[in-house]
């Protein structure tokens, strides 16, 4: 077997088609936007598609953490126990209210927030949790629910996800946020959205994702601290047009996760994601492997761009970047499920229109790349 260069395959590519287009042009020919019919529109729809009560889009993921955030109450000085194996957007949003994230452990094999790590995390200054369905596997929530804290779901990666009981990750009646990134499940190009159980959050975070205005005053008077985390109506329309497919583009990012796991099934050492288990089902949003203990990871890399092949180190620990370790003082050994996992951990090519041809093509040069062709 060889690992011949070929077309280079990148790690992500959304899939947007001749309904996309139209919809786009559509709000570009009415003239209107931003603060258009579309928003309403996305946001109804979605809450409908995730089974919650209300939405409110947001110009990305991490404005929806913000804001979120914010709309449980986490201040200043306040603590929030999360998850250290995540996009570091999940933390930063905490710092933003001068509040702390208090990282727990993850679970080896789900790669989410071991409950019991994130008990043991609280204390008096806890104000919330703020769980993370890394990779779009859905995180274990009632033994957090049993603590009768707020939470706020990081679902940034977990759009088509469910639970055992079949209720997608979002319906539970916590604040619950998605993204909209190209990498992700559906796209608005950049965007967010906060899923919740009720309207009183929603129309705190309506109004501060538009610069504190009161939603039925004059437009200048302002009663609170704002931002402007709109979300304009052009990505709606394209939200909409994408969430009008959301099946098809799930099913297919299914079918290249199974035909990797195939392809991928010889290599001796490697760790694929964690099937489908009682009921639950995975959201698929990246196809990360472990490489095996002792492999050079940054090498590994190298030698598959090299071979026209995209891949990328997934996640790194959020404790370890230099930011965190000189704001908190951490170090090396304290979260070590997270740091073996985060240590040994890439991404692959993973999208819904890559080819049967190209994942054999990933799954050979990574043999090749591993020594093992
Ligand atoms: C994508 C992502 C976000 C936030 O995304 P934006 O780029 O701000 O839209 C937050 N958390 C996780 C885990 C993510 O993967």
């Amino acid at each position: 077997m060889s690992g011949a260069v070929g077309d280079p395959i990148p790690l992500a590519r959304p899939w947007l088609g001749g309904a996309e287009e139209e919809a786009v042009l559509a709000v570009l020919r009415s003239g209107q936007l931003s603060l258009g019919p579309r928003l309403a529109e996305f946001e109804q729809l979605f809450a409908q598609r995730i089974g919650a009560r209300c939405a409110s889009a947001v110009s990305s993921g991490t404005a929806g953490l913000h804001l979120a955030l914010r709309a449980v109450g986490v201040g200043d000085g306040d603590e929030v126990v999360t998850s250290p194996f995540s996009f570091v957007a999940s933390a930063n949003a905490v710092i933003y209210e001068r509040a702390r994230p208090v990282f727990a452990d993850i679970d080896p094999i789900t790669l989410t927030l071991d409950p019991d790590a994130a008990a043991a995390a609280v204390t008096e200054r806890t104000r919330a949790f703020l769980p993370v369905h890394i990779f779009g596997w859905p995180a274990e929530l009632e033994p957090l629910e049993a603590l009768g804290m707020p939470i706020v779901e990081d679902a940034c990666e977990a759009l088509g996800a469910s639970y055992a009981d079949g209720r997608a990750v979002g319906s539970r009646g916590h604040a619950a946020v998605f993204a909209f990134y190209p990498n992700k499940q559906m796209t608005t190009g950049e965007g967010g959205i906060v899923v919740l159980g009720g309207e009183g959050l929603k129309a705190q975070i309506d109004s501060e994702r538009n610069q504190g205005r009161a939603p039925n005053m004059d437009w200048l008077d302002h009663d609170r601290l704002g931002f402007n985390y709109r979300l304009s109506d052009i990505a709606c329309a394209l939200g909409i047009a994408q969430l009008a497919r959301l099946d098809e583009l799930l099913a297919a990012r299914t079918t290249v996760a199974s035909a990797y796991r195939e392809a991928l099934a010889g290599i001796e050492g490697l760790e694929l994601p964690c099937p489908d288990a009682g009921g639950a089902v995975r959201g698929w949003f990246v196809f990360t492997v472990l490489l095996p203990r002792g492999v050079d990871r940054d090498a590994t890399i190298e030698a598959l761009r090299e071979l026209g092949i995209a891949s990328k180190a997934y996640l790194p620990a959020i404790h370890l970047m230099s930011f965190y370790r000189e704001r908190f003082g951490h170090r090396p050994g304290e979260f070590p499920v997270t740091e073996d996992v985060a240590a040994r951990s890439i991404a692959l090519p993973f999208f819904p229109q890559l080819r049967e041809e190209q994942i054999e093509r990933v799954a050979r040069s990574l043999a090749v790349v591993l020594g093992q062709a």
